[in-house]
């Protein structure tokens, strides 16, 4: 199996060199990085958790970790050759496919592209030749995605056909799929899913999704998919209106077997925004609360709070050292996004009108991602950005390195060419993003 680990995991990784505990590698790494102490353990706490299975305990002087996974870090750090030329691989490495723009339901914070008809699907035929220009292409690894890729009839078809050419299948649905269905996934290797699920509440589901019992049938599909080999990870979004609905739900999904229990704010939609779900400062900290709680208690399964304060809360120090230590965009970078009808794009989360690469019909998926087109996306010229900020900045050749989110570049302004509206250097009104 193929695993991708973000350079800071890498590097703290690599500290684990002989048997050594926490606390020397976070004080390690907090003098690498500049991390708070606590946020560093915290990290740690999530890497080790994340990696259950593979790692040993560090005391354990029998099995210690550096016996289990040797990692030279002079293996992996290194000083690019040509400082100027970003980070890109020579084929994408995963990819995004959006099976369907269908769903069946109605989420009042959809984050979906999601059309009730009238769009062109592929067949199983034209699928099974996107799988295998997908393999030829290097792809390792692919997310299924929609619309709820479960509103095809076909889709563990669909999955197969991606499964049996060696390529690493992540789906996620909200859908109740049933014994039969869950029986076929594991039959044809399906490994682990991820169910979203936002409360065992009636009232709060209907309202939300419109499916009275939803959390219940998620936390019976739960039990019944690990029962037959399926690692379940469940992903709860927050609003004001379910954090009190936390410890019941948690408690109820780690009951029926889910290994990861995910919590994460809402964020600004492109489809369906209201400003009344954003989570307050308080209710975030209750969440952490909460959440910490649900951890201890658990401590073999993982329980993580995806809910950092938004940009709009930090001071003008804190903003700036945020956003220059920002993830690295992968659009274009690592990965790219298939649609429904074959059409390529940049990103999953920027809808398909915004960027057409091309069609999967027409060309293969490696000239696509050296198109020109691509490539225009991934170092958009400084000319596109005339009139804003990033026009005249000094570090936009750097920034353009690291990417801008051109997702939420047009959450904020509806334009891709402005200025990653976390940028310190935005003097305009800030818009929230979570
Ligand atoms: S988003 Fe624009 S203004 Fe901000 S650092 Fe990047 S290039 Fe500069
Ligand atoms: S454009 Fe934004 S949302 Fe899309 S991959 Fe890049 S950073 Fe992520």
């Amino acid at each position: 199996m193929v695993e991708y680990i973000d350079p800071m995991r890498a590097i703290a990784l690599s500290l684990y060199q002989k048997p050594t505990t926490d606390a020397e590698v976070a004080s390690q790494l907090c003098f690498l990085t500049d991390l708070p102490a606590e946020e560093t353990l915290s990290f740690l706490s999530t890497l080790t958790s994340d990696n259950k299975g593979v790692l040993v305990s560090p005391l354990d002087q029998r099995l210690s970790w550096f016996k289990r996974l040797p990692i030279d870090p002079t293996s992996f750090v290194f000083q690019p050759v040509t400082p100027h030329i970003p980070v890109r691989l020579a084929n994408p490495a995963s990819f995004v496919y959006v099976t369907t723009f269908r769903c069946a339901f109605n989420c009042k914070y959809c984050y979906a592209e999601r059309r009730i008809g009238g769009h062109i699907e592929l067949d199983l035929p034209q699928i099974d030749k996107i799988a295998q220009d997908c393999a030829e292409s290097g792809c390792v690894g692919m997310q299924l995605s929609g619309g709820d890729p479960f509103a095809r009839k076909d889709i563990i078809e669909v999955i197969d056909a991606f499964l049996c050419r060696g390529i690493h299948v992540q789906t996620s649905t909200k859908s109740i799929l049933g014994r039969r269905v869950l029986e076929r996934l594991s039959e044809i290797g399906l490994r682990q899913i991820q169910f979203s699920v936002d409360s065992l509440d009636g009232q709060y589901s209907q309202y939300m999704l419109g499916f009275q019992d939803h959390g219940k049938a998620i936390r019976d599909q739960v039990e019944l998919a690990s029962s037959l080999g399926i690692r379940v990870k469940t992903v709860t979004v927050l609003t004001p209106y379910n954090i009190g609905h936390l410890p019941e739900l948690g408690e109820a999904m780690i009951s029926a077997g889910t290994g990861k229990v995910i919590f994460t704010s809402y964020g600004r939609s492109l489809y369906r925004h209201s400003d009344e779900l954003f989570i307050s400062p308080e209710e975030r900290r209750r969440a952490e609360h909460i959440v910490k709680g649900l951890q201890d208690k658990h401590p073999d399964a993982e329980v993580r709070l995806n809910a950092r304060a938004d940009h709009t809360e930090l001071s003008d120090i804190e903003r700036e050292k945020a956003f220059v230590s920002r993830a690295r965009c992968t659009a274009g970078r690592e990965s790219l996004v298939i649609y429904p009808n074959a059409d390529v794009g940049f990103c999953e989360s920027i809808p398909l009108d915004f960027f057409r690469i091309g069609n999967l019909a027409e060309q293969s998926l490696i000239s696509l991602w050296q198109s020109d087109t691509m490539m225009e996306l991934v170092q958009p010229p400084r000319e596109k950005y005339l009139g804003t900020a990033c026009f005249d900045c000094a570090t936009f050749d750097e920034c353009t390195r690291r990417g801008r989110c051109l997702r939420d570049s047009i959450k904020a302004t509806g334009t891709a060419w402005a200025p990653d509206p976390r940028c310190h250097n935005v003097r305009q009104k800030r818009t929230r993003l979570t």
